[in-house]
């Protein structure tokens, strides 16, 4: 893999993709800023080596250019915090003024770019945007994996004008090298649990996944699908009708390969779709009309802890109910401390996907699991087996 150990940097004016798309409140200020902090070991390297780094990234969705609220400005007194140096900050990341306050960096100096998506051509992948980036440095360097799906100018456009000076920073690469841990040295069993809402933005991470796991446990809302596909009664909990089929074509693909597949027995259900409301716990096939499933039951918890715990290896992404209501959260706390248990026995456990993440970070047990891939899409679609656009651009 090319790292940014292969360059030296001094002398050299890295330009950087970075991930600082932080939430922030109303005051500007950072609520939480793990991805800032992910991205310090490369920008330092860089300083270390003698090297000025020029950080770029975006915040936010801004729609029609410049918008106060989603300026990196915002940022730079944490960056300088973060790095104890000064930070300077361009108002515009391209222009004649950046490209003025580029090239009087000096080595160990950073400047911080304003928002990239300020101009719609990065979203687009526009070619004479990415190389009014390029001309800001000697060499590029991608430490952005979130948006390495993304055949954006910033993320893939602009290698092009660096044909051998480009690099992976250090945050991509523990990334790609802990993702390829899952899908290349697989240690068996193999055991895969997806959650979430929807089977239908999961359909493919699915097929994919049969020809891999050994188990496939099936969570959250998307469990019901399953559920009606094989004739069960629902009741009136999340489905999606028009992926019954699809849903029907997993049961029977699974059996075909041997892949034991779980899908819930049993649910906790509620009169209303709200933390405090009347609840009881049914067989998962036997929901009654006006009642909705909102998290697995404990005969489920049970059997996927038991399955996750003999695991060797185990990939998790999407919850297992409405965790984010303390009343259904148990079954995505127990499958959490189940990937606990699995690390302490010696399994590669990698949780994936915003609101695992989320949901791993709320219960205090990131540091208990192998590795928390900053990556929502761009994981799952590598997981896929999809060539990343922001990842072969670096690797060509
Ligand atoms: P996703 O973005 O597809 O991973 O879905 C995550 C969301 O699924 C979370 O906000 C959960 O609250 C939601 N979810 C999980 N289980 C259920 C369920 N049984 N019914 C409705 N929503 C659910």
């Amino acid at each position: 893999m090319k790292t940014i150990d292969g360059i030296d940097f001094k002398g050299k004016r890295a330009i950087m993709r970075v991930d600082f798309n932080v939430p922030l409140n109303r005051e500007f200020q950072i609520t939480d800023d793990s991805r800032m902090r992910a991205a310090i070991p490369s920008i330092k390297k860089i300083l270390e080596d003698g090297g000025a780094v020029i950080v770029m990234s975006h915040l936010g969705r801004p729609k029609e250019g410049p918008e106060d609220k989603y300026s990196l400005r915002h940022l730079r007194d944490h960056l300088s915090k973060l790095l104890g140096i000064d930070v300077r900050f361009a108002d515009d990341c391209i222009g004649d003024l950046t490209h003025q306050k580029a090239l009087n960096l000096k080595p160990g100096e950073v400047l911080l770019l304003e928002n990239l998506r300020f101009y719609r051509e990065e979203t687009k992948g526009d070619e004479a945007f990415a190389q009014k980036l390029a001309q800001l440095a000697d060499v590029y360097v991608n430490d952005a994996f979130g948006t390495a799906h993304r055949a954006h100018a910033s993320t893939t456009i602009i290698a092009k004008f660096f044909p051998r000076n480009k690099a992976f920073g250090y945050l991509m690469a523990n990334e790609l090298s802990s993702i390829d841990k899952v899908i290349r040295d697989v240690k068996r069993p193999y055991t895969a649990i997806i959650g979430g809402a929807k089977v239908s933005t999961k359909i493919q991470i699915l097929e994919n996944l049969l020809d891999k796991v050994d188990d496939l446990i099936i969570g959250g809302g998307m469990m019901f699908t399953f559920i009606k596909a094989r004739g069960g009664s629902i009741g009136g909990s999340l489905v999606e009708d028009d992926f019954l089929e699809k849903a029907g074509e997993i049961i029977e693909k699974a059996k075909a390969k041997g892949v034991k597949l779980h899908i819930p027995t049993d649910a906790i259900i509620a009169d209303t779709f709200a933390n405090d409301v009347n609840t009881r716990e049914v067989k998962a096939d036997a929901i009654p009309e006006g009642w909705l499933g909102l998290d697995i039951g404990p005969g489920s918890r049970e059997a996927f802890s038991k399955v996750i715990e003999q695991s060797k290896t185990v990939l998790w992404n999407g919850p297992m109910g409405v965790f984010e209501m303390e009343n259904f959260a148990k079954g995505t706390k127990v499958v959490a401390e189940a990937l606990v248990k699995a690390t302490k026995n010696g399994a590669f456990t990698l949780i994936g996907g915003g609101d695992s993440v989320a949901a791993i970070n709320q219960l205090g047990l990131a540091e208990q699991v192998s590795y928390v891939s900053t990556g929502g899409g761009a994981l799952l679609e590598y997981m896929e087996g999809k060539v990343l656009p922001g990842v072969q651009a670096i690797n060509e």
